[in-house]
């Protein structure tokens, strides 16, 4: 007996196991593991993943399976592994993360059609049912009656395949190729033996005696000016043949990615490269941080590790943030290695992605460069994977499966035998702590290629300007200096910071922030209530009249947005022309190249927008960095904000000065003590790391405690509450005496869409089996989930606390 075990596309925590199929006699050569199939499921058919054949089953009475859906798995066995271990890590049902790897194309039913790759001649009944075309449909073989096995061995054989058809802008998908059908030799008889009126023929031959290479047949007819009949004359001899080839949807086909060499590396990046590269060739797993200030050559590190991990034969991923992944990035890798890269990139459309992740199937390159999904890329030799900017938050995925890249590559590396490499300016504390701690390997670069110093910063106090009777977003100094910057036809990057949704409350005299006295969090401003809440502890009081610290009644709670502040500073310099970036502007595709590429090419002299222009740009011309409100990010309630604060600012400040310009950078806050801004004022790292650490430690945070946040929502505020209590009550029981229970408390956004948001957040040090529990709760749950519209969401080590 032939049996599957398959986890079926049906997302019901009862339904989270493997069910046993039967696999029909006509099925039993080409059901794999990894591959999809449909299944019967109660009185539906469902899309399923064979994640194992056996021979046995514990169950009576199998249903049969109904249909394969892929000849060729689409799940590596290392990658079925990973959604299992994955779907315990971030409790997710494994249908849920099996989905995450795979392309958008590969998740909903598409048309399926069998497509003719070679002249060679098939089984006699593949014959029959081609009858002449090139391009079958699936349905037509289905009624053909011809054996699944027939069609598999054509697929191994590379004779045909079988493609989803997926609208795209281009619709053509193959092209035909002519390539001689006999030795030069013989070809050189032949063009003796043409009677004298075969002229073109003569012509055709003499072109393949002198270009014996496949050529394109649409290309080769026109350069020759022949027909289509003189070419089917010497096919007809069995002297040229044809065959198709795929045409990828190359989104970056019309690109010129000048070829570049490695670079003789600096001594910092030599001694950077050595142990990653000996860990390379021993095949070892290890995880290293390579923290090294912008421009200090990570980038060219990355090129090297991956050369010698091509030489190996091998295979890279590259992870880098979505944000960052602009042309001038992947110029850097199609520059280094062609066409051996693949990219893979949210803006690329469903088709485009999926002809991307096929060359890596196919194993038709070598390198990926993508972001967070590309972590899943099907390789089955990865000789390194390498995470650049690894602080970023966008690597951690904020819906189901809610896991984090970093996790992921880790997990593989492990499997591969293979290291991990972390690249930032501004690693993450976890990432930091584990490096001190010896886990991770820490590579530090201090030095600038170009052994340029980091450009000066300097802070301007915004409660002087106030005083002074400044009551414009724009300092003196900032003002002047931008005018300066203009004069001289230099150009000027300005960062307003983003802040949330939410609003803190900050004194404009004073600069003091209304804090949680037991979470030093910002307090929020809730409207309604009129009232300061804590998101972490649920502490409130009321929203004051007064300052506190100063009496003074200038209190406010903050906001400001992007295009205000374009007005503003069209008022304030009306010659400046200014380019505004923020998700208002940059939502159309490619609406964010499209920006750049005005302010690259100087049509506009200010760039002003939100986070999406501190990373990856590199402009010659800019000289001048400023940030309208260091602190609009430090007081939101989120424990990261000091760590985000200062992220940010040394990033934007990397923007200044890069080429021969030199560089400068002014910070407007209304907080210019904070260590946050103090110590990115200095790029001083090290000791925003001790400070921070500090922090951490005082109010357990991470590093020194693991976080989980359970988020209960209900459109009635009571069953909410009561949810979240009774949650709370079943992990008292369950948990170490040492671990912190916090909840139910409010989220900070309350209520979305008329549902009432409850958290309960656990801080531990170690609980081998808290997911183990949490999942028992989700099914304790489970009725009130499935009848009674509770809706519960868990995430291990949370990003966004909101
Ligand atoms: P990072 O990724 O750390 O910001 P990059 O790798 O982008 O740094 O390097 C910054 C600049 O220095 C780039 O223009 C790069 O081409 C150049 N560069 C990197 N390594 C070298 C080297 N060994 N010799 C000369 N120039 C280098
Ligand atoms: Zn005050
Ligand atoms: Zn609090």
């Amino acid at each position: 007996m032939n049996i599957a075990k398959v986890i079926v596309d049906v997302p019901a925590s009862s339904i989270d196991q493997t069910f046993d199929y039967l696999i029909p006699e006509k099925f039993s050569d080409i059901v794999v593991a990894g591959a999809r199939v449909i299944v019967p499921f109660g009185p539906r058919k469902v899309m399923g993943f064979v994640v194992e054949k056996t021979t046995a089953s514990e169950f009576s009475k199998l249903k049969p399976l109904h249909d394969v859906l892929d000849f060729q798995p689409v799940l590596t066995k290392e990658l079925l592994e990973i959604g299992k271990w994955l779907a315990r890590e971030t409790i997710s049902l494994q249908i849920t993360t099996f989905q995450a790897m795979l392309p958008q194309v590969l998740k909903a039913t598409y048309k399926k059609e069998i497509v003719r790759l070679s002249e060679a001649r098939l089984s006699e009944e593949l014959e029959l049912l081609f009858a002449g075309r090139d391009i079958v449909p699936y349905e037509d073989f289905i009624a053909s009656g011809i054996r699944y096995i027939r069609l598999s061995e054509a697929v191994q054989a590379k004779d045909v395949a079988i493609e989803y058809v997926v609208q795209s802008r281009i619709t053509k998908k193959y092209q035909t190729i002519i390539r001689p059908a006999k030795e030069i030799h013989q070809l050189e008889e032949a063009v003796l033996d043409l009677s004298k009126q075969a002229k073109k023929q003569k012509q055709l031959l003499q072109f393949f005696l002198q270009h014996p290479q496949p050529v394109e047949k649409q290309a080769l007819l026109k350069q020759l000016k022949t027909s289509d009949n003189t070419l089917r004359e010497l096919q007809k001899k069995g002297l040229l043949e044809s065959f198709q080839q795929e045409v990828y949807r190359d989104p970056y086909a019309h690109s010129d990615f000048p070829k570049t060499e490695a670079l003789n590396l600096t001594g910092q990046q030599a001694e950077a490269i050595k142990p990653m590269k000996e860990t390379i060739e021993n095949e070892r797993h290890a995880v290293f941080l390579l923290h090294g200030i912008t421009g200090s050559g990570k980038t060219e590190i990355y090129l090297q590790v991956i050369q010698a991990v091509i030489e190996k034969g091998a295979e890279a991923i590259v992870l880098v943030p979505e944000i960052s992944l602009t042309p001038q990035m992947v110029k850097r890798f199609k520059g280094r290695f062609g066409s051996n890269v693949a990219v893979m990139h949210s803006a690329l459309s469903a088709g485009e992605k999926y002809d991307e992740w096929r060359r890596v199937q196919r194993k038709e390159v070598q390198v990926v460069v993508g972001a967070r999904s590309a972590i899943f890329a099907p390789f089955e030799n990865l000789g390194v994977i390498i995470i650049d900017e690894e602080h970023e938050s966008t690597y951690k995925q904020e819906d189901q499966p809610r896991y984090h890249a970093r996790d992921v590559a880790i997990q593989r590396g492990q499997h591969h035998k293979c290291p991990v490499i972390l690249g930032s300016a501004t690693p993450m504390l976890e990432s930091y702590a584990r490096a001190s701690k010896g886990v991770y390997q820490l590579t530090t670069l201090d030095k600038r290629t170009n052994n340029k110093e980091l450009p000066p910063v300097e802070i301007v106090d915004m409660r002087k300007e106030l005083h002074a009777g400044n009551r414009t977003m724009f300092s003196r100094t900032l003002k002047a200096e931008i005018e300066a910057c203009l004069q001289k036809g230099e150009q000027i990057v300005l960062l307003l910071n983003r802040r949330g949704y939410s609003t803190f409350v900050m004194c404009r005299d004073c600069g003091h922030v209304k804090e949680c006295p037991h979470c030093d969090i910002a307090l929020t401003f809730h409207k309604n209530s009129h009232a300061l809440k804590c998101h972490y502890c649920s502490y409130e009081e009321p929203m004051p009249i007064h300052c506190p610290e100063c009496g003074s009644d200038t209190i406010r709670y903050f906001g400001t947005g992007t295009q205000r502040v374009e007005e503003a500073l069209v008022k304030l310099i009306p010659e400046a022309r200014v380019i505004r970036m923020d998700v208002d502007t940059t939502r159309r595709k490619g609406s964010h190249e499209k920006l750049l590429h005005q302010f690259a090419t100087k049509q506009a002299d200010i760039l002003l927008g939100t986070q999406m222009i501190a990373k990856g740009l590199d402009f010659e011309n800019v000289t001048l960095v400023g940030v309208l409100t260091a602190d609009s990010m430090l007081h939101l309630p989120d424990f990261r904000s000091a760590e985000k604060t200062f992220q940010i600012l040394t990033q934007v400040s990397g923007r200044a000065g890069r080429h021969e310009l030199n560089g400068k950078v002014v910070v407007q806050t209304y907080t210019p003590d904070h260590y946050s801004i103090q110590l990115a004022s200095t790029y001083d790292y090290t000791s925003f790391y001790q400070k921070e650490m500090l922090m951490r430690k005082t109010f357990h945070y991470p590093p020194y405690f693991f976080l989980a946040l359970i988020t209960v929502t209900h459109t009635n505020q009571v069953k909410a509450i009561q949810s979240t209590q009774q949650m709370v009550q079943m992990l008292s029981k369950v948990v170490h005496k040492q671990t912190i229970l916090l909840g139910p408390t409010p989220s900070p956004i309350p209520r979305i869409k008329n549902r009432y948001r409850y958290q309960c957040m656990i801080k531990y040090r170690n609980e081998p089996h808290l997911q183990d529990e949490l999942r028992k709760i989700m099914e304790h749950f489970s009725e009130q989930i499935r009848k009674d519209g509770l809706l519960i969401s868990i995430d291990m080590q949370p990003y966004h606390l909101m």
